[in-house]
């Protein structure tokens, strides 16, 4: 796959606003938000799409939720709730194509058959 620029601001390249980062996830603050809270969580490892998770990369599958959640609860909006979304390639609109978990929320969010 070509590199896209998650893979600049993984290697601190380019300017993010980091809110969490170990040694396989980094994540960081959409640059255009469509919520209050709307964080990408991004594995390190180079993943184009759903569609290339293999067996065993489950484990690191889920860290991304489990990150994912342990966001939410530091940015205030678990009790309320929030939405995970992986977008998958053209049908899902996805954009970038370096997998990425979407953690939106901190407003009420419309029913999923609005998306
Ligand atoms: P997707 O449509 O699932 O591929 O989502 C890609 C997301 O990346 C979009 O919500 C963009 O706003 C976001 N994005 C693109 N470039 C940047 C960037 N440099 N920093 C933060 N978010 C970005």
């Amino acid at each position: 796959m070509s590199e896209t620029i998650f893979s600049k601001i993984i290697r601190h390249e380019l300017p993010a606003d980091v809110v969490y980062e170990d040694n396989e996830i980094m994540a960081f603050r959409d640059i255009n938000p469509q919520a209050p809270v709307h964080v990408l969580v991004v594995p390190k490892v180079e993943i184009e799409t759903v569609n290339d998770i293999k067996p065993e990369q489950a484990e690191l599958i889920g860290k991304l939720v489990l990150t994912a959640q342990k966001i939410a609860a530091d940015e205030g909006i678990a009790e309320d709730g929030y939405r995970l979304v992986f977008n998958c390639n053209r049908h899902g609109c996805q954009e970038v194509f370096h997998l990425h978990l979407h953690l939106i929320g901190g407003r009420q969010l419309r029913g999923i058959s609005a998306a």
